[in-house]
Formats: structure tokens, sequence, C-alpha cells
């Protein structure tokens, strides 16, 4: 019996280059015993395999199976081409011209082969902060150009020693064309300086930083994709120290800890929190504190979730491998401002803020904060998708022009496409200044000239006061203004695979209107052409504006003399305020934009309530109040209704603010209000969606907008709609927040360019 040899040409596609891909491909064609070679094109990684049909059968068997950790493979195109009876299988070159015109992976947190070498005293890179292989280390960050290969990336300035040469062009070892590839000869280094700059010469400074550290001093450290401020976390003096320097008085602070055990002693760590903590993408996982810990309890005040995550950086490592096990990790910025990644810029802006710098000259090309995640309704859901996903693409379920959407105004992230690919960018931040502007207009040309993609169409929000709205206005290209939260439902969509259309429960704090005012409380048909406003919130005046939500007792005061008027009660909560300038601004519309915003209705019914006045950090009043609840919601609750037979379908804000009233004169207590008001929101949603599905006969209910990020809203609700039999869709790939609506911005861009 003769044994039938063919030879397969594979074309593979996905992020196929810089994660260790062609070595993977040499080994497993080599263990199977298949003779051939593998390149890169300019479609895709080419394999050419010779060898026996099963040995064939095997390999694409394998290939499934065992690609490495970092690789994502999206398409295999196999063919049949004649025989050339090689002799082995081999690697070729790539030429300058032939890259993969394809997918650049994130950030990828320390593998642990690198983590065992770092701490092993006989290995060459002991200690050596910058160690990486092929699965793990920088990617995105250091990328200035395409083609992925050294001389385009930040570690051009250091060339290879004969040793790390040998490993990146050994096809056999872990670190074959591994780009960041280094070590203590060749390779970036780490020094100290005080706060002026100005160098310390001391032959340990890591082990000096940790001590500095210890003694209560901020160093602004530099990372993987910018500087931190670290402190001791124990450190009650120095925590308010970095309180004052970076200006924010409560908002919490995310910590580094040495392992999982040490996270383990801080909070109450679910299963798939521990997976979140422990994954390649290494972000922040917002996990329930424990009482009593070491920590210092300025560290997040009022805050019954704690941001924690594990070293990332073989730095990271060596830094909490002293007498330190826990660090505060807060991006290196003024307030909201974009993190702060150059050297000479740290220095500028940082040392009035900070004691000491720990510095290193392998250069950031691309900020990219820290993510954030939590777990909500069973699934980790990103609260900001940054460092580690940034730019892994989201795919489509079908192939579509390419769009650039330009997000919103606060938690900005911008979207370009291709075909079937939607890469967001890492977190933006908020544009409200000339620094977050710089680096939009900074990472949309980046974006452009690393995936190579001219945007047929820009895609903005209605708002047209945003920073990005007027960019896109200045582009040659075409635009198109998509209303915010129809962004927000084709968002949802989008990462779901949904295209018929859907009830969309949109609960948002701020949204340009299609009719000029405010929305924020919207219930929406729409698919990613278009949609339908079914049912909101009555609109409410805003005294001052922006001002209001800043200073909720303002929006409390204007819900308040709503439902009563003149005549409104003198509740304890309003004692103290200048209560006649506030009304006057709304008797004469002063400066007073309405709103059907659920995130208002949300500030002005904590504060009636007795929650907090003013504010330090988004929606802290709304986070206060959720979290008076302890344990379950009870069963006291009012159903606030649309009336779908009306054709103005609003929620009356009326009867909410005085079913609020009669139980505060009743003495509920805080607690007792905030259940009754989430609960009967729960109610409430349900049984409007419930009123859509009769008129509609569509089961299929989206969730989305920043309000979500309510746990015992979102958790009661999703209950609620599960028990009336609804399908229910929400975010767990894009935030539910303003990062995520790039995203719905894309899909809608691509329909009406179909049309
Ligand atoms: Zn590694
Ligand atoms: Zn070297
Ligand atoms: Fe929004």
């Amino acid at each position: 019996m003769t044994k039938s040899i063919t030879r397969h040409r594979l074309t593979i596609n996905g992020i196929v280059q810089g994660v260790g891909f062609r070595p993977f491909i040499y080994a497993l064609a080599r263990n199977i015993g298949l003779t051939g070679e593998v390149y890169n094109a300019s479609d895709g990684v080419k394999v050419e395999l010779e060898g026996s049909l099963q040995n064939l059968e095997e390999f694409h068997e394998r290939l499934r199976l065992e690609a490495p950790p970092l690789s994502t493979i999206t398409s295999v195109e196999s063919s049949e081409i004649p025989t050339r009876t090689d002799t082995e299988f081999r690697i070729i070159a790539s030429h300058d011209n032939t890259s993969v015109s394809t997918l650049i992976s994130p950030d990828v947190a320390l593998c642990q082969d690198c983590k065992n070498e770092l701490f092993d005293p006989t290995n060459r890179r002991f200690r050596y902060p910058f160690i990486n292989c092929t699965n793990c280390g920088p990617r995105y960050t250091i990328i200035e150009n395409i083609p992925y290969d050294r001389p385009f990336t930040s570690m051009k300035h250091f060339p290879l020693c004969e040793t790390c040469k040998s490993e990146y062009d050994d096809p056999a070892d872990r670190r074959f064309h591994a780009q960041p590839n280094a070590c203590v000869q060749c390779g970036p280094k780490v020094w100290l300086t005080d706060q002026q700059g100005g160098p310390i010469e001391d032959g340990h400074p890591i082990e000096k930083t940790i001590s500095l550290l210890s003694q209560g001093n901020i160093l602004a450290i530099k990372g993987l994709g910018g500087f931190h401020l670290a402190v001791d976390a124990k450190n009650e003096a120095a925590v308010q120290k970095l309180r004052q320097a970076k200006g924010r008085d409560e908002k919490p602070f995310a910590l580094m800890v040495r392992d999982i055990k040490i996270a383990r002693n801080l909070a109450t760590l679910k299963p798939d929190e521990v997976v979140a903590l422990t994954s390649i993408q290494s972000p922040i996982v917002l996990s329930k504190s424990k009482m009593n810990t070491s920590l210092a309890p300025n560290i997040a005040p009022g805050n019954d979730r704690l941001g924690i995550m594990l070293p990332y950086t073989p730095l990271h490592h060596l830094l909490l491998s002293g007498e330190l096990d826990v660090l505060v990790m807060t991006s290196a910025n003024y307030s909201e401002e974009p993190i702060c990644i150059d050297n000479d810029e740290a220095i500028e802006r940082l040392s009035s803020m900070v004691d000491y710098f720990l510095f290193h000259n392998r250069d950031i090309y691309l900020r990219s904060d820290d993510s954030v995640v939590w777990e909500m309704g069973e699934c980790i859901r990103p609260i900001r998708r940054s460092r580690g996903y940034a730019p892994r693409p989201i795919f489509l379920k079908q192939k579509g022009p390419s769009i650039l959407a330009v997000g919103g105004e606060l938690k900005n992230i911008v979207a370009l496409s291709k075909d079937e690919k939607v890469f967001l960018s890492q977190h933006i931040g908020d544009l409200e200044n000339l620094e977050a502007y710089e680096f939009f207009r900074m990472t949309i040309e980046h974006l452009k000239r690393i995936f190579e993609i001219e945007p047929d169409l820009v895609v903005h929000d209605l708002h047209p006061e945003y920073l990005s709205t007027k960019w896109a206005k200045d582009q040659a290209t075409p635009i198109l203004g998509v209303q915010h939260h129809h962004a927000h439902l084709a968002s949802c969509m989008a990462e779901n695979n949904l295209e018929e259309p859907v009830i969309g429960i949109i609960m948002d704090g701020t949204g340009f209107g299609s009719d000029g005012t405010i929305w924020g409380g919207e219930f929406l048909i729409g698919d990613a052409f278009k949609f339908e406003r079914k049912a909101y919130f009555e609109p409410m005046p805003l005294p001052g504006g922006s001002a209001a939500i800043k200073a909720p007792w303002r929006t409390g005061l204007s819900y308040l003399y709503h439902a009563f008027g003149n005549d409104f009660p003198e509740l304890p909560s309003l004692q103290g305020r200048q209560i006649k300038p506030i009304l006057q601004m709304i008797d004469q519309q002063i400066n007073s934009p309405l709103t059907s915003s659920c995130g208002r209705l949300f500030d002005a019914v904590a504060v009636l309530s007795g929650g907090r006045k003013e504010i330090r950090y988004e929606a802290q009043a709304a986070i206060e109040f959720m979290q008076t609840i302890r344990n379950e919601l009870g069963t006291d609750f009012t159903l606030f209704k649309s009336n779908l037979v009306d054709t103005y379908r609003i929620i009356r804000i009326k009867p909410i603010i005085e079913n609020l009233v009669s139980r505060i004169l009743d003495s509920n207590s805080i607690q007792h209000l905030s259940s009754w008001f989430h609960l009967s929101l729960i109610k409430s949603f349900s049984a409007t969606a419930d009123q859509l599905r009769q008129e509609t006969g569509i089961n299929k209910v989206a969730l989305s907008g920043g309000v979500f990020q309510n746990q015992l809203l979102f958790e009661g609700l999703l209950a609620e709609l599960l028990r009336d039999n609804f399908q229910v869709y929400s975010h767990t790939q894009v935030p539910t927040n303003d990062g995520g609506i790039a995203l719905g911005q894309v899909v809608i861009g691509q329909n009406y360019l179909r049309k």
C-alpha cells in the first residue's frame, strides 16, 4: 500500500504576529513529522505542509487546540498545491514589504516562565526588570509603525547583544522574534532621581525605591502604558499626601498587591474575579473589600469596593517582592488629565506632586491606562477597556465599510473598523482639557497608521459642543451625527450579534437628544439603522446645568419644586441651602436645560433621602445611596408607569417625588428609601418593557448606559426581566458607560453607508 503524500497551503488570519506564532507552527509541524515552510505574507501567515492526509488532519486539529496564548485565529483557508518533496520544515524570514497586514497584540502581563527566570539566581536575567518573551511583555504601547518589527518599536534604541540575538534567531527558543527581547547587557535600564530629575547614584535603584516607599514617600514609577504614582497602601499619611498632590479628595485609589494570597486578605474574591486578576490582561478588579484590613482607611472612603490588580511587569514584581506587599498605584496625572508617559514630560508635570522618580529608558509611544473590570450579574464586565485589551478587535457578524467613530465626551474611546473588525482604542479619558484632546487626535492618527485604515465615514455624537464632534466636523471625510442613546443601544446589540429590532432600556447620565433636550432615561425600539423613542422620564430643569451635576442638592430641589410647587415641604436634607436663587433660575428658565436623565433622578432621590449634597467624583451620590442597602431590596415598591396609550409615553416625576416625600416624612431610614426606590425602578422598567412587548411583539431587551453600573439596579432588573421571560442582553466586551458608544457609532455608520 502506498501512502499518498499531499501538499497544502494554509493562509491563517487573526492575531498571528508578534505572539510566537511561527515558532509554534514550526514546532508543531516537526512534531507531527510534516515538511514544508511557514512565512508571513500580506494576506496572512502562510504555511505549506507536506505529508500524509492523516498527519495534515492532526495538524489542523492541534492548530486550533494548542495555538499560543496571545494568538487569535480568525480564519484558516486551505488549498492543495503540487508536492515539492522538502526534507524538513523551515521558517522563511519575512521581507520588508510582506508583513501581515493584520492584528496587533495588546500588551501582556509577565508570563510564568519569565517570572520563574526573574527570581532564579542562576538565570542570566535574574532580577532584570525588562525580561519578556513571545508570550508576554509590551506590544501596542511600544509600536511606532508597522510591520511589528524591532526597528519600528521603541526597542530600536537597544541593539541585541549576541546572546539575545541567538535567542531571537532560534525558532526553537521562547524568545524567537520576541521584538522587546533584552537583557541587562543590551536592554533598557531603570534609575532613580529626586523630584527635580537629579539622578540618585545607587547601585540598587529598585531596593532603594522600596525603602523610600516604606518611609512614606510618593514615587512616580514609569510602567508599561505610563507613569504611576505609588505610595505604601498601609500608610495613611502617605495616602493623604497623595490625595492632596493629585487633587483627588475621595475617589478610591487602585492597589497593586504582591499575589493572589495577599489579594484575598483584602477582598472577598469570587472565582471569576480570580480568573480576571490572573489573566494576561491583568486589569484592576473592583471587588468587595473585607473589613478590618491593614490598609489605610483613606484608600476608598465610603466605598465597599476595592480596586485591586496584580503586578504585570517584571519591574512591578520586583517592587512588591520586598518588604511591601501592597502599593497604591494610581495613574500619574492631575485629576482627569491623561496619564503621563514621557520622562521629560514627567519631570515637568509631576515634580511638584512627587518626592522621587523611578525612570526607565524604554519609550512609551502610546499611553494606555490600566483597565478596570468587575463582576455583575455573574459576568466579568469592563468599566474601562484599555491596557491589555486595546487594540484587540471586537468581531462583528458581517463585513462593512471602514468607519472612524470618535465616541462621546467623557471616558472617551475611539473606534476604527475594517471589514468585520472594530478596533477600539485604549481609554482616552474626559475630553475636557487640551492634553486629552491632543491624546485623542494622536490616537486616531496612530490607529489609522498601524492598521492602515482610511475611513469612509466619520461618526460623531449629536452634541454640538463635544470636542470630538467639533473635530469630526473639521475633517474632509463625510460625517454622520448619531444620537447618544441610539449609539448605546447599537453598541449593546453589536457585541451580542443582534440585528433585528430590540427594546432598548438605556439609563444614562447625559446625552444630547434628537429634540435638543438632554436625554438619559430612555426606552427605545430600534436597531442599527434607526430608533424610536417609546418612553422616557418626564424632562426636568437642571438649574445650572453641569453645576447641578456636581451639586446634586440643586437637582433634588428642582424635582421637589416640580412635584409640590411653592408649597414644597421643608426637608432636613435641603436645610441651609441657598434655595431662592435656584428657584429663580428654574422659573426664569436661565441656564436650566431640561433632562430626562435617569442619573439625575438618582441624584435627586439620593439627596432628598438624606444623601450627599455635593460630590467629589462622578455619580458619588448615587453610588453611596446604593451602598446604604446592605442586603436585599425588600418588598416595598411603587409602580411608576409610563402610560403607553397616552401619546407622550412619559414616566411622570411628580408621583415619584410625592411617594418619596411621604416616606421621608414618615421617618423611613435612608436604607429603606434606597431599597424602595431601587425596587420601584426595577418593577417600573420591567412593566414598561412588558407594555412595549405587547405593542410590538419584540421579546429581546438590551440594557445599556452608565446607570447600569449600579449593581443593585442592574442585577435586580436582569432577574426581573428573565422572570418575565425576556431575552436580555447587556455589555461584557465594552463598557456600558460612554466608553462603549464608539462601537455603536461604528455599526450605525456602516448601516448608513450600506443603505
Ligand atoms: Zn514571558
Ligand atoms: Zn542582551
Ligand atoms: Fe452615555
